[in-house]
């Protein structure tokens, strides 16, 4: 492992680095490392060729009278941490390095850190703020790598990285707790054996919002006056905040939904402690929790990331999806979507060997094809342009009309676990029509989703949509689907009618 100190070093480092074309990971720590640091080490390590850790406990992100002089330092056993992890590079300057004399230009957050954390701690996000966009400019990493624990600090982050156009993708991890059940931090270091079993009322206090939101409340200020019974239990708890608010704009809520987050701050003795728990339904995962809190652009959590889904064409509103509500579609059982349209328009299910995947945005109601037949707009007149047919009727006769993405998820990539309970409604639905022959299938994200989860490829092995199609606009193949008892189909891929569709030319002669 190399050990940095310099700017200038780390600097030419990074020149390096970057021109042998390596994905770069920054972990930004204060050091005193423990299990919750080393579980982001671990995360970029997985995902990225070289890590960077970071060890700077960052003067300008303390307030007055807080703990900066006793913040616990330990580089010795810090470096031996990360060597035993085989990291590349710890990068630890000096104060006087990163702040030498005449420094005076600060990054300064909007109103996102002015509450909660910014309220108690005035200056401390702008520090923080700073020192990050420091970090990142002299590391440039490809990701940056932070803890949920401190949630406040990665939704400014984000905030940050969008608003400045940082280049930097940022991967929230999960909190990581010790077997009591206290959030891993560098200030437990400060506890006596009483003095940490107090702090435990913390995330005791956090479970009971968990256990009362199970048992099926949702008035969010009789959680958090439980909340606070628990914290008050314990005399040497001083509570500075308590809230459950939404985990985009950390505004209070007064019904507690999938994805809010209950934070709570407090005082044990005179050591301030943070933590918090994201609110969803029994069973959910940590990261499926993280990810329903951090569904919004320019985050990526730890499952988040769906290879081949980058295309700037998924349209993204998670709420207004009426056909899954996406949340639900990441964590309920799946419901059968089309039930409705396929009993009204095919009474005869066996008349249909063509299905069409790749619906116009469900997410606004007008497109809806089925309830609007009658009245057709750009997509559909395309589409029966691109079919060779005249009005609905004649389609409903001979197709089907449905997609693989159902989830207009937040952010320009899918959750990996909504696209595939979305896929799972796709092979459900088409398993319908037992003499299917043929898929048509409609722009970009179709063809992603139809060549991951319903041909099950491996996302590696998948084209370019650009270079799959080719100048021709279209392509054919011949492919056995597994969901089918790997039934061989015909499958036509194509421009999507309302994106791009001039450069498809008709299918109606191969549809026949
Ligand atoms: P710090 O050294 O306290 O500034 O923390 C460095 C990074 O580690 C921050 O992104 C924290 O959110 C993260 N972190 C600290 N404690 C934990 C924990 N218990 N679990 C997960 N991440 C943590």
């Amino acid at each position: 492992m190399r050990l940095i100190t310099s700017v200038s070093e780390m600097k030419a480092l990074t020149r390096e680095t970057r021109s042998r074309g390596k994905s770069v990971g920054l972990v930004p720590t204060m050091g005193a490392l423990h299990k919750g640091h080393m579980s982001l080490v671990r995360q970029a390590k997985q995902q990225c060729d070289v890590v960077v850790v970071s060890v700077f406990v960052n003067p300008t992100q303390f307030g007055a009278g807080e703990d900066l002089e006793r913040y616990p330092r330990d580089l010795d056993q810090d470096f031996q941490l990360l060597s035993s992890y085989n990291i590349d590079t710890a990068f630890a300057p000096s104060a006087d390095e990163m702040y030498p004399d005449g420094f005076q230009t600060f990054v300064e957050p909007g109103p996102l850190a002015r509450v909660f954390e910014g309220a108690s701690r005035p200056r401390h996000f702008r520090g923080v703020a700073t020192v990050v966009v420091k970090l990142f400019n002299i590391v440039q990493p490809d990701m940056g790598y932070f803890g949920q624990k401190d949630f406040q600090q990665a939704i400014v982050i984000r905030r940050l990285v969008e608003d400045l156009n940082l280049n930097t993708r940022l991967v929230v991890c999960p909190i990581v707790r010790d077997e009591d059940g206290l959030a891993v931090s560098s200030r437990n270091a400060y506890f006596n054996p009483s003095q940490r079993r107090s702090a435990l009322a913390i995330s005791r206090s956090l479970r009971t919002a968990e256990k009362l939101v199970h048992s099926g409340e949702s008035d969010a200020a009789k959680v958090l006056e439980e909340m606070r019974r628990v914290l008050e239990a314990d005399p040497r708890i001083k509570i500075n905040y308590i809230e459950i608010v939404n985990p985009v704009s950390l505004e209070p809520v007064s019904r507690v939904t999938a994805g809010a987050i209950a934070l709570a701050a407090a005082y044990v003795d005179r050591v301030r402690l943070i933590d918090n728990t994201i609110l969803a339904p029994i069973g959910t995962s940590a990261e499926d929790r993280l990810q329903m809190a951090l569904a919004a652009p320019a985050v990526t959590t730890l499952e988040a990331r769906a290879p081949g889904f980058d295309t700037e064409a998924v349209i993204h509103k998670i709420e207004g999806c009426r056909d899954c509500a996406a949340i639900s579609t990441i964590l309920l059982p799946p419901r059968e979507f089309m039930a409705g349209y396929i009993k009204r328009d095919y009474p005869d299910l066996s008349t249909i060997r063509t299905a069409i995947i790749g619906r116009h945005s469900t997410a606004r109601p007008d497109n809806s094809f089925y309830r609007n037949s009658g009245r057709p707009n750009r997509f559909v007149t395309a589409l029966y342009d691109l079919l060779g047919i005249d009005n609905f009727a004649e389609f409903k006769k001979r197709f089907i009309l449905t997609d693989v993405i159902r989830c207009h998820a937040s952010g320009p990539r899918i959750p990996e676990k909504a696209m595939r309970n979305c896929s799972r409604h796709l092979r459900n639905e088409i398993s319908l029509f037992p003499n299917l022959e043929r898929l048509v299938v409609l722009g970009e994200d179709a063809y992603m989703g139809v060549q991951r989860f319903l041909l099950e490829r491996d996302p590696g092995e998948i084209q370019s949509f650009s270079s799959f199609i080719g100048s021709q606009g279209w392509v054919e193949e011949q492919a056995e689907i597994p969901s089918l008892d790997n039934r061989s189909v015909k499958i036509y891929y194509c421009h999507h009618p309302s994106l791009g569709y001039d450069r498809s030319p008709s299918l109606a002669a191969a549809l026949v």
